[in-house]
C-alpha cells in the first residue's frame, strides 16, 4: 500500500542567536490511508514540530515531506495554502475559535473557504453539529461553552469538509480526563466512519491507547513505532 504521507529523512534545525538546536533529527515515517497515528514523547522532544513540517507552517532544513503524491516542501505559500484548504483539517489544543462567533459560524468557515453555497453549508454544518453533539449549543458563542464543548466546535470545524487528513496537537490538553476520553472516542469515531487520516501529538500514553500506530520521539529521532492491526 501506497503511503499518504511520506516522511523522508527530515531535519529540522532551529537557529536562536548563535545557538543550533537540533528538533528533528534524521525522521523516516510513513503513514497509510486511514490509520490513526500518534506521534508520543516527552515535552520538547520535537513532536510538535514534525507535525508542523508535516502539514507545511515549518519549513524543513532537510530531507523531504511528501503528501498525496506531492512534495509539500516543494511548493509555493500559495499552491500550499490551496492544498491545506483541499485535504488538510486542524485540531488545536487551545482550541482557536473565533470568540465573535457562534458555534455554528465557526464551523462554517473552512466551508466559505472552499465556496461552497450557503444552502449545501448550511446543510454540512448542521449534520456535523449534531455528530459531534453539539445541536443545543449551535448559536453559543466560544466563551458561552465549557472547554469540552469548544473542542467539539473546533472538532466539527476540523472535520466538516471531510479532508483527507486531520493533524492535531494535544487536542485533549486542557481538558478533564472525563471530557478526554469523550472527545478521543468521538475523533476515533469519526475518522474511522470516512477512513480519514489522523495525526495527533501526545505525551499522554492514554491518549496514544486509541492510535493504530504509535510513533515514539525522543530527542528529535523516532525510536519506536508500535502498530496495532487496523483490522482490530
Ligand atoms: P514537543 O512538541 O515535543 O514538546 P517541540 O517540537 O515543540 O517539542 O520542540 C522541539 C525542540 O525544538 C525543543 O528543544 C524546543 O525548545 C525547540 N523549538 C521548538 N520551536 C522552536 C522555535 N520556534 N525556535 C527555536 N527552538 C524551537
Ligand atoms: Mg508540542
Amino acid at each position: 500500500m501506497e503511503a499518504i504521507i511520506d516522511i523522508k529523512n527530515v531535519t529540522k534545525i532551529y537557529k536562536v542567536g548563535s545557538e543550533r538546536i537540533t528538533a528533528l533529527d534524521g525522521v523516516n515515517l510513513q503513514i497509510q490511508k486511514g490509520e490513526f497515528c500518534c506521534l508520543l514523547g516527552t515535552s520538547g522532544s520535537g513532536k510538535s514540530t514534525l507535525l508542523n513540517v508535516m502539514a507545511g507552517i515549518e519549513k524543513l532544513t532537510s530531507g523531504d515531506i511528501i503528501i498525496r503524491n506531492k512534495k509539500i516542501n516543494k511548493m509555493s505559500e500559495n499552491e500550499l495554502s490551496i492544498f491545506r484548504q483541499k485535504y488538510l483539517g486542524f485540531i488545536f489544543q487551545a482550541y482557536n475559535l473565533i470568540p465573535s462567533l457562534t458555534a455554528m459560524e465557526n464551523v462554517e468557515l473552512p466551508l466559505i473557504f472552499k465556496e461552497i453555497p450557503p444552502k449545501k453549508r448550511l446543510k454540512m454544518v448542521k449534520e456535523i453539529i449534531r455528530a459531534v453533539g453539539l445541536t443545543g449549543r449551535a448559536k453559543h458563542k466560544p466563551s458561552q461553552m465549557s472547554g469540552g464543548q469548544q473542542q467539539r466546535v473546533g472538532i466539527a470545524r476540523a472535520f466538516v469538509a471531510s479532508p483527507e487528513i486531520i493533524f492535531a496537537d494535544e487536542p485533549t490538553g486542557n481538558l478533564d480526563t472525563k471530557t478526554t476520553m469523550e472527545i478521543m472516542n468521538l475523533i476515533k469515531e469519526m475518522s474511522k466512519k470516512y477512513n480519514q487520516t489522523i495525526v495527533m501529538v501526545t505525551h499522554d500514553v492514554r491518549i496514544a491507547e486509541f492510535a493504530d500506530k504509535v510513533v515514539h520521539i525522543h530527542d528529535g529521532k523516532i525510536i519506536k513505532i508500535e502498530e496495532k492491526s487496523i483490522a482490530e
